[in-house]
Protein backbone atom coordinates (compact mmCIF):
# COMPACT_ATOMS: atom_id res chain seq x y z
CA UNK A 1 0.00 0.00 0.00
CA UNK A 2 1.93 3.17 -1.38
CA UNK A 3 1.77 6.04 1.74
CA UNK A 4 3.10 9.59 1.29
CA UNK A 5 4.36 10.24 4.32
CA UNK A 6 3.84 6.89 5.84
CA UNK A 7 5.45 7.95 9.26
CA UNK A 8 2.68 10.03 10.38
CA UNK A 9 -0.29 8.59 8.16
CA UNK A 10 0.30 5.34 10.40
CA UNK A 11 1.19 6.74 13.85
CA UNK A 12 -0.88 5.74 16.74
CA UNK A 13 -3.54 8.24 17.33
CA UNK A 14 -1.56 9.73 20.26
CA UNK A 15 1.17 10.79 18.39
CA UNK A 16 -1.36 12.75 15.82
CA UNK A 17 -2.47 14.60 18.58
CA UNK A 18 0.89 15.59 19.63
CA UNK A 19 1.98 16.47 16.25
CA UNK A 20 -0.97 19.01 15.73
CA UNK A 21 -0.77 20.35 19.00
CA UNK A 22 3.17 21.03 18.09
CA UNK A 23 2.34 22.70 14.72
CA UNK A 24 -0.71 24.59 16.18
CA UNK A 25 1.68 26.40 19.16
CA UNK A 26 4.01 27.05 16.11
CA UNK A 27 1.34 28.79 13.63
CA UNK A 28 0.39 31.02 16.86
CA UNK A 29 3.84 31.53 17.73
CA UNK A 30 3.61 32.89 13.81
CA UNK A 31 1.24 34.82 13.47
CA UNK A 32 0.70 36.31 17.19
CA UNK A 33 1.04 39.99 16.90
CA UNK A 34 1.40 39.84 12.87
CA UNK A 35 -2.10 38.78 11.63
CA UNK A 36 -4.65 41.54 12.22
CA UNK A 37 -7.77 39.61 11.57
CA UNK A 38 -6.75 36.87 14.91
CA UNK A 39 -5.88 39.65 16.57
CA UNK A 40 -8.95 41.45 16.90
CA UNK A 41 -10.72 38.86 16.44
CA UNK A 42 -9.98 36.97 19.72
CA UNK A 43 -9.45 40.53 21.78
CA UNK A 44 -12.80 40.98 21.30
CA UNK A 45 -13.52 37.30 22.79
CA UNK A 46 -10.90 38.27 25.58
CA UNK A 47 -8.69 35.05 24.62
CA UNK A 48 -5.12 35.02 25.59
CA UNK A 49 -3.43 32.88 23.01
CA UNK A 50 -0.88 31.94 25.82
CA UNK A 51 -3.39 29.98 28.06
CA UNK A 52 -3.24 27.57 25.22
CA UNK A 53 -1.39 24.49 26.31
CA UNK A 54 -3.14 21.40 25.34
CA UNK A 55 -5.90 21.03 22.79
CA UNK A 56 -8.76 20.83 25.06
CA UNK A 57 -7.65 24.47 25.39
CA UNK A 58 -7.58 25.42 21.78
CA UNK A 59 -11.14 24.51 22.04
CA UNK A 60 -11.56 27.75 24.06
CA UNK A 61 -10.78 29.63 20.94
CA UNK A 62 -13.90 30.96 19.05
CA UNK A 63 -14.87 29.58 15.69
CA UNK A 64 -14.07 31.43 12.81
CA UNK A 65 -16.85 31.85 10.05
CA UNK A 66 -16.94 32.47 6.35
CA UNK A 67 -18.93 35.44 6.61
CA UNK A 68 -15.93 36.96 8.81
CA UNK A 69 -13.48 36.41 6.93
CA UNK A 70 -15.38 37.98 3.81
CA UNK A 71 -15.55 41.24 6.29
CA UNK A 72 -12.05 41.07 6.69
CA UNK A 73 -11.48 40.96 2.83
CA UNK A 74 -13.92 44.11 2.60
CA UNK A 75 -11.81 46.26 5.45
CA UNK A 76 -8.22 46.06 3.88
CA UNK A 77 -8.97 44.51 0.03
CA UNK A 78 -7.69 43.08 -1.83
CA UNK A 79 -5.84 40.61 0.50
CA UNK A 80 -7.74 41.19 3.93
CA UNK A 81 -6.81 41.58 7.19
CA UNK A 82 -5.98 38.22 7.73
CA UNK A 83 -3.18 38.62 5.25
CA UNK A 84 -0.51 38.05 8.12
CA UNK A 85 2.80 39.01 6.41
CA UNK A 86 3.11 42.38 4.36
CA UNK A 87 2.15 41.56 0.39
CA UNK A 88 5.48 41.10 -1.10
CA UNK A 89 5.63 38.05 0.56
CA UNK A 90 3.53 36.12 -1.36
CA UNK A 91 2.99 34.34 -4.82
CA UNK A 92 -0.40 33.57 -5.22
CA UNK A 93 -3.28 34.90 -5.65
CA UNK A 94 -6.26 32.95 -5.83
CA UNK A 95 -10.25 33.05 -5.43
CA UNK A 96 -13.16 30.94 -4.17
CA UNK A 97 -15.22 29.95 -6.54
CA UNK A 98 -18.48 32.04 -5.53
CA UNK A 99 -21.16 29.34 -5.53
CA UNK A 100 -22.14 30.28 -2.33
CA UNK A 101 -21.80 34.78 -2.46
CA UNK A 102 -19.10 36.88 -2.92
CA UNK A 103 -15.63 35.59 -4.07
CA UNK A 104 -13.10 35.40 -1.42
CA UNK A 105 -9.29 36.02 -2.08
CA UNK A 106 -6.99 33.53 -0.73
CA UNK A 107 -2.92 34.18 -0.57
CA UNK A 108 0.24 31.99 -0.48
CA UNK A 109 3.72 32.19 0.23
CA UNK A 110 6.06 29.73 -1.24
CA UNK A 111 6.18 27.53 1.63
CA UNK A 112 2.31 27.69 2.01
CA UNK A 113 2.17 26.80 -1.76
CA UNK A 114 4.08 23.85 -1.68
CA UNK A 115 2.28 22.92 1.50
CA UNK A 116 -0.42 22.84 -1.11
CA UNK A 117 1.47 20.70 -3.49
CA UNK A 118 2.31 18.25 -0.03
CA UNK A 119 -0.84 18.25 1.28
CA UNK A 120 -2.33 17.12 -2.93
CA UNK A 121 0.55 14.86 -2.80
CA UNK A 122 -1.37 12.56 -0.23
CA UNK A 123 -4.91 12.71 -2.74
CA UNK A 124 -2.59 11.50 -5.32
CA UNK A 125 -0.62 8.78 -3.66
CA UNK A 126 -3.73 8.16 -1.96
CA UNK A 127 -5.47 7.00 -5.31
CA UNK A 128 -2.15 5.08 -6.41
CA UNK A 129 -0.41 7.28 -8.39
CA UNK A 130 3.61 7.17 -9.12
CA UNK A 131 5.61 8.99 -11.23
CA UNK A 132 4.47 6.60 -14.13
CA UNK A 133 1.05 8.09 -14.64
CA UNK A 134 0.10 11.15 -16.81
CA UNK A 135 -2.17 13.46 -15.16
CA UNK A 136 -5.06 14.65 -17.25
CA UNK A 137 -6.03 18.20 -15.98
CA UNK A 138 -9.39 18.89 -18.46
CA UNK A 139 -9.19 22.69 -17.28
CA UNK A 140 -8.67 26.52 -18.61
CA UNK A 141 -7.18 26.72 -15.51
CA UNK A 142 -8.71 29.99 -13.63
CA UNK A 143 -8.71 31.79 -10.20
CA UNK A 144 -10.34 28.83 -8.48
CA UNK A 145 -7.39 27.24 -6.46
CA UNK A 146 -8.21 23.59 -6.33
CA UNK A 147 -7.17 21.93 -9.61
CA UNK A 148 -3.98 24.53 -9.59
CA UNK A 149 -2.73 22.66 -6.93
CA UNK A 150 -3.10 19.74 -8.52
CA UNK A 151 -0.09 20.75 -10.37
CA UNK A 152 1.98 21.25 -7.50
CA UNK A 153 1.40 17.84 -6.13
CA UNK A 154 1.62 15.81 -9.56
CA UNK A 155 5.19 17.63 -9.22
CA UNK A 156 5.80 16.21 -5.81
CA UNK A 157 4.85 12.62 -6.62
CA UNK A 158 6.34 12.79 -10.38
CA UNK A 159 3.74 12.07 -12.61
CA UNK A 160 2.97 13.98 -15.76
CA UNK A 161 0.73 16.76 -15.87
CA UNK A 162 -1.10 17.10 -19.31
CA UNK A 163 -2.88 20.49 -19.41
CA UNK A 164 -6.06 20.29 -21.12
CA UNK A 165 -7.12 23.91 -21.33
CA UNK A 166 -8.60 25.44 -24.04
CA UNK A 167 -10.04 22.71 -25.32
CA UNK A 168 -14.01 21.41 -25.64
CA UNK A 169 -15.04 17.66 -24.15
CA UNK A 170 -13.78 15.99 -27.47
CA UNK A 171 -10.92 17.66 -28.26
CA UNK A 172 -10.19 16.75 -24.38
CA UNK A 173 -11.00 12.86 -24.84
CA UNK A 174 -9.13 12.52 -28.07
CA UNK A 175 -6.39 14.03 -26.71
CA UNK A 176 -6.56 11.54 -23.45
CA UNK A 177 -6.56 8.89 -25.53
CA UNK A 178 -3.69 10.39 -27.93
CA UNK A 179 -0.95 10.51 -25.14
CA UNK A 180 -2.07 7.93 -22.70
CA UNK A 181 -3.65 9.30 -19.93
CA UNK A 182 -3.50 6.98 -16.96
CA UNK A 183 -5.58 9.74 -14.22
CA UNK A 184 -8.06 12.32 -14.70
CA UNK A 185 -8.82 14.71 -12.34
CA UNK A 186 -12.32 16.54 -12.41
CA UNK A 187 -15.61 17.43 -10.96
CA UNK A 188 -17.81 14.15 -10.69
CA UNK A 189 -20.69 16.06 -12.73
CA UNK A 190 -17.93 16.64 -15.82
CA UNK A 191 -16.85 12.96 -15.51
CA UNK A 192 -20.58 12.15 -16.49
CA UNK A 193 -20.44 15.12 -19.07
CA UNK A 194 -17.59 13.64 -20.76
CA UNK A 195 -18.81 10.03 -20.88
CA UNK A 196 -22.20 11.76 -22.44
CA UNK A 197 -19.90 13.62 -25.25
CA UNK A 198 -18.54 9.82 -25.69
CA UNK A 199 -21.60 8.08 -26.20
CA UNK A 200 -22.78 11.48 -28.68
CA UNK A 201 -19.58 11.73 -31.03
CA UNK A 202 -19.40 7.88 -30.83
CA UNK A 203 -16.07 7.94 -29.03
CA UNK A 204 -15.13 4.89 -28.00
CA UNK A 205 -13.60 4.95 -23.96
CA UNK A 206 -12.48 1.52 -23.80
CA UNK A 207 -9.92 3.56 -26.35
CA UNK A 208 -8.62 5.17 -23.03
CA UNK A 209 -6.06 4.13 -20.72
CA UNK A 210 -7.45 6.15 -18.07
CA UNK A 211 -7.63 3.54 -14.64
CA UNK A 212 -8.00 6.31 -12.18
CA UNK A 213 -10.24 10.06 -11.67
CA UNK A 214 -9.91 12.02 -9.30
CA UNK A 215 -12.89 13.73 -8.09
CA UNK A 216 -13.24 17.31 -6.39
CA UNK A 217 -15.78 19.88 -6.09
CA UNK A 218 -19.09 17.90 -5.23
CA UNK A 219 -19.59 15.14 -3.26
CA UNK A 220 -20.39 12.69 -6.01
CA UNK A 221 -17.33 10.69 -5.60
CA UNK A 222 -18.31 9.38 -2.22
CA UNK A 223 -22.10 8.92 -3.32
CA UNK A 224 -21.97 5.31 -4.36
CA UNK A 225 -24.56 4.80 -7.39
CA UNK A 226 -22.72 7.97 -8.50
CA UNK A 227 -19.45 6.33 -7.89
CA UNK A 228 -21.20 3.48 -9.68
CA UNK A 229 -22.31 5.21 -12.67
CA UNK A 230 -18.40 7.21 -13.27
CA UNK A 231 -16.84 3.80 -13.24
CA UNK A 232 -18.96 1.93 -15.44
CA UNK A 233 -18.88 4.81 -18.20
CA UNK A 234 -15.13 5.07 -17.18
CA UNK A 235 -14.16 1.79 -16.82
CA UNK A 236 -11.59 2.77 -13.90
CA UNK A 237 -11.96 3.74 -10.51
CA UNK A 238 -13.14 6.86 -8.93
CA UNK A 239 -11.51 8.18 -6.11
CA UNK A 240 -12.70 11.91 -3.96
CA UNK A 241 -11.19 14.04 -2.62
CA UNK A 242 -12.17 17.06 -0.34
CA UNK A 243 -10.61 20.95 0.33
CA UNK A 244 -11.92 24.82 -0.12
CA UNK A 245 -9.55 27.44 -0.79
CA UNK A 246 -9.64 29.12 2.63
CA UNK A 247 -8.56 25.62 3.80
CA UNK A 248 -6.56 23.98 1.75
CA UNK A 249 -7.00 19.86 0.60
CA UNK A 250 -7.87 18.37 3.71
CA UNK A 251 -8.97 14.69 2.45
CA UNK A 252 -8.59 12.33 0.20
CA UNK A 253 -9.77 8.81 -0.32
CA UNK A 254 -7.13 5.40 0.09
CA UNK A 255 -6.82 2.84 -2.98
CA UNK A 256 -9.17 0.26 -0.39
CA UNK A 257 -11.67 3.15 -0.72
CA UNK A 258 -13.82 1.95 2.88
CA UNK A 259 -16.31 3.80 1.79
CA UNK A 260 -15.09 7.45 3.03
CA UNK A 261 -12.46 9.65 3.13
CA UNK A 262 -9.31 10.46 5.06
CA UNK A 263 -8.56 13.69 6.73
CA UNK A 264 -4.89 14.68 6.46
CA UNK A 265 -4.42 15.21 10.22
CA UNK A 266 -0.71 15.77 10.26
CA UNK A 267 -1.94 19.00 8.74
CA UNK A 268 -5.23 19.67 9.66
CA UNK A 269 -7.06 19.49 12.87
CA UNK A 270 -10.83 18.55 12.32
CA UNK A 271 -13.66 18.79 14.55
CA UNK A 272 -17.34 17.69 14.22
CA UNK A 273 -19.72 19.81 15.52
CA UNK A 274 -23.74 20.22 16.19
CA UNK A 275 -24.12 22.85 13.56
CA UNK A 276 -26.98 24.47 15.63
CA UNK A 277 -25.92 24.28 19.29
CA UNK A 278 -21.58 24.21 18.55
CA UNK A 279 -21.24 22.03 20.92
CA UNK A 280 -18.98 18.99 19.74
CA UNK A 281 -21.18 16.04 17.90
CA UNK A 282 -21.45 12.89 19.73
CA UNK A 283 -19.45 10.35 18.36
CA UNK A 284 -20.69 8.85 14.40
CA UNK A 285 -23.12 11.12 14.44
CA UNK A 286 -23.57 13.56 11.21
CA UNK A 287 -22.48 17.51 12.15
CA UNK A 288 -20.53 20.41 10.63
CA UNK A 289 -17.03 20.06 9.84
CA UNK A 290 -14.79 22.57 11.62
CA UNK A 291 -11.56 22.74 10.45
CA UNK A 292 -7.63 24.35 11.33
CA UNK A 293 -5.23 24.63 8.87
CA UNK A 294 -1.59 24.07 10.32
CA UNK A 295 0.39 24.74 7.08
CA UNK A 296 -0.96 28.18 6.13
CA UNK A 297 0.89 30.91 8.36
CA UNK A 298 0.23 33.45 5.82
CA UNK A 299 -3.68 33.10 6.10
CA UNK A 300 -4.79 30.51 8.47
CA UNK A 301 -8.21 29.70 9.15
CA UNK A 302 -8.23 28.49 12.80
CA UNK A 303 -11.67 26.55 13.92
CA UNK A 304 -12.74 27.36 10.95
CA UNK A 305 -16.74 26.19 9.90
CA UNK A 306 -16.59 24.85 6.91
CA UNK A 307 -20.43 24.59 6.39
CA UNK A 308 -19.81 20.80 5.20
CA UNK A 309 -21.74 17.67 6.92
CA UNK A 310 -19.42 14.56 8.03
CA UNK A 311 -19.42 12.00 9.94
CA UNK A 312 -16.48 11.08 11.77
CA UNK A 313 -14.85 7.69 11.82
CA UNK A 314 -11.45 7.28 14.20
CA UNK A 315 -11.11 3.52 13.47
CA UNK A 316 -7.73 2.58 12.07
CA UNK A 317 -8.53 1.66 8.11
CA UNK A 318 -7.15 -1.72 6.70
CA UNK A 319 -5.11 0.59 4.26
CA UNK A 320 -2.88 1.28 7.61
CA UNK A 321 -3.77 4.35 7.84
CA UNK A 322 -4.60 6.60 11.11
CA UNK A 323 -6.17 9.66 10.05
CA UNK A 324 -9.31 9.56 11.10
CA UNK A 325 -12.28 9.49 8.08
CA UNK A 326 -15.52 11.16 7.06
CA UNK A 327 -17.41 8.52 6.06
CA UNK A 328 -19.32 8.92 2.74
CA UNK A 329 -17.38 11.74 2.50
CA UNK A 330 -18.55 15.10 2.29
CA UNK A 331 -22.73 14.86 2.92
CA UNK A 332 -23.78 18.18 2.11
CA UNK A 333 -23.93 21.58 3.15
CA UNK A 334 -25.26 22.01 6.88
CA UNK A 335 -27.62 24.97 5.99
CA UNK A 336 -29.11 22.47 2.93
CA UNK A 337 -29.86 19.29 5.78
CA UNK A 338 -33.37 19.57 6.73
CA UNK A 339 -35.59 17.89 9.23
CA UNK A 340 -38.52 16.25 7.48
CA UNK A 341 -40.91 14.22 9.74
CA UNK A 342 -38.29 13.42 11.75
CA UNK A 343 -35.56 12.36 9.05
CA UNK A 344 -32.58 14.20 8.39
CA UNK A 345 -32.50 14.90 4.82
CA UNK A 346 -29.25 15.94 3.08
CA UNK A 347 -28.66 16.25 -0.64
CA UNK A 348 -26.16 13.18 -0.84
CA UNK A 349 -28.58 10.84 0.66
CA UNK A 350 -31.12 11.69 -2.42
CA UNK A 351 -28.91 11.28 -4.93
CA UNK A 352 -27.56 8.07 -4.19
CA UNK A 353 -31.25 7.27 -4.45
CA UNK A 354 -31.75 8.67 -7.52
CA UNK A 355 -28.59 7.81 -9.26
CA UNK A 356 -29.47 3.80 -9.06
CA UNK A 357 -32.09 4.93 -12.03
CA UNK A 358 -30.30 4.57 -14.95
CA UNK A 359 -33.74 5.38 -16.83
CA UNK A 360 -33.13 9.21 -15.07
CA UNK A 361 -31.39 11.63 -16.99
CA UNK A 362 -31.11 14.42 -14.92
CA UNK A 363 -33.09 15.77 -11.43
CA UNK A 364 -33.67 18.54 -9.29
CA UNK A 365 -34.72 18.88 -5.16
CA UNK A 366 -36.98 21.41 -3.58
CA UNK A 367 -37.74 21.28 -0.05
CA UNK A 368 -40.33 23.67 0.50
CA UNK A 369 -40.93 25.27 3.93
CA UNK A 370 -43.97 26.66 4.87
CA UNK A 371 -45.26 27.54 8.55
CA UNK A 372 -41.95 25.40 9.78
CA UNK A 373 -42.86 22.25 7.47
CA UNK A 374 -41.00 20.70 5.03
CA UNK A 375 -42.09 19.04 1.61
CA UNK A 376 -39.59 17.43 -0.64
CA UNK A 377 -40.21 17.79 -4.24
CA UNK A 378 -37.83 15.76 -6.94
CA UNK A 379 -37.87 16.76 -10.90
CA UNK A 380 -36.30 13.94 -12.98
CA UNK A 381 -35.88 14.12 -16.76
CA UNK A 382 -36.06 10.81 -18.00
CA UNK A 383 -34.13 9.12 -20.60
CA UNK A 384 -36.38 8.91 -23.79
CA UNK A 385 -37.56 5.60 -24.78
CA UNK A 386 -38.59 4.74 -21.43
CA UNK A 387 -41.91 4.72 -19.52
CA UNK A 388 -42.11 7.94 -17.75
CA UNK A 389 -44.71 7.06 -15.02
CA UNK A 390 -43.00 3.90 -14.24
CA UNK A 391 -39.65 5.31 -13.61
CA UNK A 392 -41.63 8.27 -12.03
CA UNK A 393 -43.34 5.36 -9.74
CA UNK A 394 -39.97 3.59 -9.15
CA UNK A 395 -37.85 6.68 -8.03
CA UNK A 396 -41.01 7.96 -5.29
CA UNK A 397 -41.09 3.95 -4.11
CA UNK A 398 -37.10 3.88 -3.91
CA UNK A 399 -37.04 7.33 -1.79
CA UNK A 400 -39.76 5.97 0.03
CA UNK A 401 -37.33 3.11 0.87
CA UNK A 402 -34.36 4.94 1.48
CA UNK A 403 -35.87 7.51 4.02
CA UNK A 404 -39.04 6.38 4.86
CA UNK A 405 -40.56 9.70 3.21
CA UNK A 406 -42.79 10.07 0.37
CA UNK A 407 -41.60 12.48 -1.65
CA UNK A 408 -43.87 14.18 -4.49
CA UNK A 409 -41.77 12.90 -7.84
CA UNK A 410 -42.51 14.80 -10.94
CA UNK A 411 -41.69 14.38 -14.57
CA UNK A 412 -39.88 17.36 -16.27
CA UNK A 413 -39.55 17.60 -19.84
CA UNK A 414 -36.39 16.55 -21.79
CA UNK A 415 -33.84 19.64 -21.35
CA UNK A 416 -35.84 21.24 -18.93
CA UNK A 417 -33.56 20.90 -16.19
CA UNK A 418 -30.26 22.69 -15.40
CA UNK A 419 -27.60 20.09 -16.96
CA UNK A 420 -23.87 21.02 -15.26
CA UNK A 421 -20.84 21.10 -16.83
CA UNK A 422 -18.86 21.12 -13.75
CA UNK A 423 -20.12 22.19 -10.72
CA UNK A 424 -23.85 20.89 -10.23
CA UNK A 425 -26.61 22.90 -7.71
CA UNK A 426 -29.30 20.18 -7.98
CA UNK A 427 -30.75 20.51 -4.41
CA UNK A 428 -32.69 24.06 -3.64
CA UNK A 429 -34.63 25.01 -0.79
CA UNK A 430 -37.60 27.37 -1.09
CA UNK A 431 -39.47 29.46 1.41
CA UNK A 432 -43.24 28.62 0.37
CA UNK A 433 -44.51 31.55 2.96
CA UNK A 434 -42.71 34.41 1.84
CA UNK A 435 -41.96 33.15 -2.27
CA UNK A 436 -38.78 31.61 -3.56
CA UNK A 437 -35.22 31.91 -2.72
CA UNK A 438 -33.64 29.48 -4.78
CA UNK A 439 -30.13 28.44 -3.27
ZN1 LIG B 1 -7.66 3.87 4.17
Amino acid sequence: MPFFDEVNETAPREHLRRLQFDKLQKLLREISGRNRFYIKKWKDAGIVTDIIHSLSDFQKLPFTCKSELVTAQEEAPPFGTNATFSPEAYTRVHQTSGTTGTPMRVVDTPESWDWWGYCWAHVLTGAGVTASDRVFLPFSFGPFIGFWATVEGAKRVGAMMIPGGGWDSIQRLRMMRDLGATVVCCTPTYALRLAEVAREEHFDMQSLSVRALIHAGEPGASVERTKARIEAAWGAKCFDHAGASEVGAHSFECELQPGGIHVIESEFIAEVIDPQTGKEAAAGEIGELVITNLGRPGFPVIRYRTGDLVRLNLIPCACGRTFARFDGGLLGRSDDMVTIRGVNVYPTAIENVIRQFGSVDEFQVTVTTASEMHQLEVEIEVVPGNDSEHVRTHVEQAIYHALSLRPTVKVAKPGTLAHFEMKARRFRRVDGASGTRPR
